[in-house]
């Protein structure tokens, strides 16, 4: 696929269900347990539209009214799952906190909304094309890349 995708392919927002299916497709065939309160805390963070941090994720689990509030351990323990296993990315945002936010696992990079937050993934990445050339030029041997593109989105624009 990869190959044919133009670079800064916009990739089709997460469909909730898609992903909470996926999420929890993996993590039982990695050996874990859906818990109760790991399910509520997919279930929330499926549902945000902008970046959030690990405190923000943590208190809105709280304000839900349920019976086993998920603790921070499992909140924090259950985020570092996700994103080591390529379901939630880490993002640079204007606020200094690093900002999640659900993704599918993959070569795929993110442009983020300065303004409101919003999130967009994208495939087909060009600097996988200049890596040969950089291993050579520098004596490295090359093994990831990070790459995260910001602006402001149609709407804000709009709203300017
Ligand atoms: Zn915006
Ligand atoms: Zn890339």
């Amino acid at each position: 696929l990869e190959d044919i995708v133009a670079g800064g392919t916009p990739i089709a927002p997460i469909n909730p269900d898609q992903w909470l299916q996926a999420v929890r497709h993996a993590l039982r065939a990695g050996g874990h347990r859906i818990t109760w309160p790991r399910n509520r805390v997919l279930q929330t963070i499926v549902r945000y539209q902008a970046p959030f941090t690990a405190e923000k994720l943590y208190a809105d689990l709280q304000h839900l009214q349920m019976q086993q509030t998920p603790g921070r351990a499992t909140v924090y323990r259950t985020l570092d799952q996700l994103v080591h296993s390529g379901w939630v990315v880490r993002l640079h945002t204007s606020n200094s906190e690093a900002g999640y936010y659900a993704t599918w696992p993959g070569h795929i990079h993110h442009i983020v909304c300065t303004s409101c937050g919003k999130v967009i993934a994208f495939a087909g990445c060009m600097i996988e094309g200049m890596m040969t050339h950089l291993a050579r030029q520098t004596g490295f041997t090359v093994e990831g890349h990070t790459l995260q593109v910001y602006g402001r989105c149609a709407q804000c624009q709009a709203l300017s």
